[in-house]
């Protein structure tokens, strides 16, 4: 059998779970409780989009699943039982919730002196320690995923935004975490180069994956949700279906709708 054509691997305790949930996720930043008692439960195999104003601590929700912040209290579990954040964690659980996890920015955050496919084969070789031959042909198909199959060896100052967002999306795929985070991929892109990362972000939650969304779009929320979360001031607002986010009548997500669209 082919290094390419080996299967993905026998399911974790994480992947025949339900959920990652989050409970009593708090952080504060001086004076400022930016998320405030957050219990938060993502589907697996489902796309979950956070909505809400500006400062209302989505980035900050995405980034303590990350641990790229650490919240001051809370409980995390990615379906094989709670960590307890806030104190001093070691470093291997640190590495292991973070392994759960990837993050796409807004920002793409390519590394500019390595080609797209070396890119996306970074990780795995120095972080995973996969071989270098069989982490570039995964790249490959994750590029090719992408439709960015041409571009393996181009810079990414030779790519236009869309396609840089795209080989960001493309690594986040070969690190094969569990859980898929997106702080507004899109809103650093023109419209129609928005549309095709907004494609490939479509057909990834097509794909049983469990993905994580902060954007302002709600066609693109009515479009991929299967469920609505919407923070304000670092609560849970409204946390269901889409349905009860569009349908809703309360004033303040009446106003945000208006507001948005
Ligand atoms: P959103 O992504 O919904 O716009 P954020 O999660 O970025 O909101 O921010 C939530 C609140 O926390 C805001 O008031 C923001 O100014 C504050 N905040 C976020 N990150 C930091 C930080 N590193 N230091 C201080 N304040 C921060
Ligand atoms: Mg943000």
């Amino acid at each position: 059998m082919s290094a390419a054509a080996e299967p993905a691997g026998t399911p974790t305790p994480a992947e025949a779970a339900e959920t990652l949930r989050l409970r009593g996720i708090r952080k504060t930043f001086g004076s400022l409780t930016a998320l405030d008692e957050v219990d938060l439960d993502i589907p697996r195999r489902g796309t979950t989009v956070l909505l809400g104003p500006s400062g209302s601590g989505k980035s900050t929700l995405l980034r303590c699943i990350n641990l790229l912040e650490e919240p001051d209290a809370g409980e995390i579990d990615f379906g094989d039982g709670p960590t307890r954040l806030g104190g001093r964690l070691g470093a291997r659980t640190v590495r292991s919730i973070r392994a759960r996890s990837t993050m796409v920015f807004q920002q793409f955050n390519l590394f500019p002196h390595l080609t797209a496919l070396g890119n996306v084969t970074l990780a795995p070789i120095h972080t995973k320690g996969v071989a270098k031959e069989k982490a570039e042909v995964r790249g490959r198909e994750l590029l090719e995923k992408v439709g960015l199959g041409s571009k393996a060896d181009a810079y990414p100052d030779r790519l236009s935004g869309g396609q840089q967002q795209r080989v960001a999306i493309a690594r986040a795929l070969a690190m094969e975490p569990d859980v898929l985070l997106f702080d507004e991929p899109t809103s650093a892109l023109d419209p129609e180069l928005a549309a095709e990362v907004v494609a490939v972000l479509a057909d990834l939650a097509r794909e049983d994956r469990t993905l994580v969304v902060v954007t302002h779009s709600l066609a693109f929320a009515q479009r991929v949700a299967d469920k609505v979360v919407f923070l304000e001031e670092g609560r849970i607002l409204l946390d269901g279906p889409p349905a009860d986010f569009f349908e809703s009548e309360d004033a303040r997500l009446r106003r945000f709708r208006e507001m948005v669209s």
